[in-house]
């Protein structure tokens, strides 16, 4: 792990397990506290209950999906960067997540060393941004 996220609150939000357990292992050695979410209210709690300073989102949920859950958390603070991830490499379907607020995307399988770079990408925006604010 070439990146530091020492100090870093990842909440991931996955219902399925073996996805939610290779996320945890590319990031077992970078030094962040992780958060799992299995489904939108579970997210929503730890939200409004933690410091979150990215979200993993996979936009196919049971329930209320991932698109849907992004507008919650961008509505209730929308200085947490979105990272959406999605088995359709649709372009449309890109579209509606960024539409939904998500700041970014990447599609599964994932790729370990291009989700590092985009999370370490958007903490370090939006430390930026929020020092501009
Ligand atoms: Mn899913």
């Amino acid at each position: 792990m070439k990146y530091n996220f020492q100090g870093i609150h990842i909440l991931i939000v996955e219902d399925d397990l073996l996805s939610v357990k290779f996320l945890e292992a590319i990031l077992e050695d970078s030094g962040a506290k992780i958060f799992i979410a299995r489904k939108g209210e579970e997210a929503m709690n730890i939200v409004t209950n933690e410091k979150v300073d990215i979200v993993l989102m996979d936009i196919q949920l049971p329930g209320m999906d991932g698109n849907e859950l992004t507008r919650k958390i961008k509505s209730y603070d929308k200085s947490i960067p979105v990272l959406a991830q999605t088995a359709h490499a649709l372009e449309e379907d890109k579209k509606k997540s960024m539409e939904a607020g998500c700041d970014d995307y990447v599609t599964k399988p994932i790729d370990i060393e291009l989700i590092t770079h985009k999370i370490d990408e958007l903490i370090f925006q939006f430390k930026k941004r929020d020092k501009k604010e």
